[in-house]
């Protein structure tokens, strides 16, 4: 039965292709990053307002899909067999029959923006400026890993065999995107799916699912479920059926997974405690511009955010520096996600434990340069932080916060400030400002995390140009770069013997 997850959308956006003439044509077939919607076009800016108009303005709450909650252990292990079945149907499928089923998927999403952003304007609060990204990313993600799909049919004398079953537990703070790119990977593989959404982002969840069998993906091969994850959580995790789980989440939710079941074969991109380094030669106004973006951005929710920036000898003493990001942070506007006015939305749950101690409670030395303001009485709206005096080795400098405050630390040398990054368990992204050749080689060198960016922010990766994958606690598994050339292998093993398709 349908959802109705895509019924009544607002058809859009509206499409200006030579403003899009700077970009090569590209080769027929080959892969092109999708451009975001353009704002430049007033009629774009007209389906903005109307998407917005029907996001409601409280808190939707905690949606259930009803055709997909699953409450008993007999149902959960009747779809994951049936699941699993299906699966090595579609792993025999010829690569380009996959991969076809994917660029539609990818042409579904697109003409799907409107109800995807207003879906995640509405449960995990995203401006339109945040989500419209988000969409396009996943559009990408279809459109590259049917590429790479294809390129698996040419490999010779090894044969690929895909998982047959993967289970998809995706995080609410990149609420398509991320379940659309594990998904369309597993699919793309050969392998059946089952998705469960993040528990803050079920109707995120079935818009995607309903666009993709929609485009073609059988509904045996793509299973929405959603359960209880006190109850049938571990059961669904632990489920002999499951070939591989692809998680997105918290370093802790890794290691419970692995809990339940020790020889799970996971592919996980896991937390981050990520920080940008400001040297004396960098463009202060671009380090300014950036720091800001990657640390408020989504107000914080993301494992790529900057929550940390490292001033490195004399801009430790910059005034102009320190002023500027303090009015910049300052000037951002809090507010609800359909309010087009908002430049910094709500968090997808009221502040509580680790984060509330972020946004309220100051360690040793420390001082609020900015001190974040509670704006609502759910806790769920909060203005900025910035807390400077950060000492090494103090829980500002060491823990992921995911909201809307940054620690500001110090250091006399670009060496000292890359120990800084490296002290931290994680390494997901890092970022570095600086117009010095010598400075950015060495920091390249030695600064340990998975995604690098010099003279921009740490957020917004960019599928096949920049690939996105987490090192040392950042990672569990492979750590094979979604986005990237390699990511469909971990989905599969090579045996030896000769391609059949
Ligand atoms: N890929 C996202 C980015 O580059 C981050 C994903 C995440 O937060 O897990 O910003």
């Amino acid at each position: 039965a349908s959802l109705a997850a895509l019924d009544g959308e607002v058809p859009g956006p509206h499409r200006v292709a030579d403003r899009h003439a700077a970009t090569p044509p590209a080769a027929p077939g080959a892969f092109q990053n999708t451009p975001d919607t353009d704002p430049s076009v007033p009629a774009n800016r007209a389906w903005v307002r109307d998407v917005l108009a029907r996001v409601p303005g409280s808190t939707l709450g905690q949606a259930t899909i009803a055709q997909a909650r699953v409450d008993d252990a007999g149902t959960l292990d009747e779809v994951l067999r049936s699941a699993q079945a299906a699966g090595r149907a579609w792993g025999a499928r010829p690569a380009a029959e996959r991969a076809a089923v994917l660029d539609r998927a990818g042409r579904a999403l697109e003409e799907h923006r409107g109800r995807l952003l207003e879906v995640m304007a509405a449960e995990a609060g995203k401006t339109v400026d945040q989500g419209d990204p988000e969409v396009s990313e996943a559009v990408d993600f279809a459109h590259w890993y049917a590429e790479l799909a294809r390129g698996l049919a040419d490999v010779d004398g090894a044969r690929f065999v895909p998982a047959a079953l993967t289970l998809v537990t995706p995080p609410w703070n990149f609420p398509v995107a991320i379940p659309a790119g594990s998904t369309l990977a597993a699919l793309a593989a050969g392998s059946a799916v089952v998705l469960k959404p993040a528990a803050p982002a079920q109707r995120c969840g079935a818009v995607l699912a309903e666009a993709l069998w929609e485009a073609g993906v059988p509904r045996d091969v793509l299973h929405l479920v959603q359960v209880d994850e006190q109850g049938l959580g571990r059961d669904l995790v632990a489920h002999p059926a499951v070939d591989r789980v692809v998680l997105t989440g918290a370093y802790e939710t890794a290691e419970l997974f692995r809990s339940f079941r020790p020889d799970l074969p996971l592919l996980a991109e896991t937390s981050g405690k990520n920080a940008i380094v400001v040297t004396p030669s960098a463009d202060l106004d671009l380090a300014v511009r950036d720091v800001v973006q990657s640390a408020f951005g989504h107000a914080g929710q993301k494992c790529s955010a900057a929550s940390l920036v490292i001033l490195v000898g004399s801009v430790t003493r910059s005034r102009r520096f320190r002023d500027q990001l303090l009015d910049a942070t300052a000037s951002l506007v809090v507010g609800p996600a359909h309010d087009p006015r908002t430049q910094m939305g709500p968090l997808v749950e009221p502040a509580a434990g680790k984060l509330l101690d972020g946004l309220t409670r100051l360690d040793a030395g420390e001082r609020w340069a900015l001190a974040p303001r509670r704006l609502d009485d759910e806790g769920r709206l909060w203005t900025p932080g910035i807390r400077t005096g950060v000492a090494r080795g103090s829980r500002t400098h060491l823990t992921e916060y995911f909201g809307p405050v940054l620690g500001v630390m110090t250091a006399a040398t670009l060496q000292e400030a890359v120990a800084l990054q490296n002290d931290v368990a994680y390494g997901l992204t890092a970022g570095l400002h600086s117009l010095d050749r010598d400075e950015i080689a060495t920091w390249l060198g030695t600064v340990e995390a998975g995604n690098l960016y010099v003279n921009r922010g740490t957020t917004g990766a960019i599928v096949r140009r920049q690939p996105f994958g987490g090192w040392k606690r950042s990672a569990v598994g492979p750590g094979s770069k979604a986005g990237g050339p390699s990511y469909l292998l971990g989905l599969g093993s090579w045996q030896p013997g000769t391609a059949t398709q």
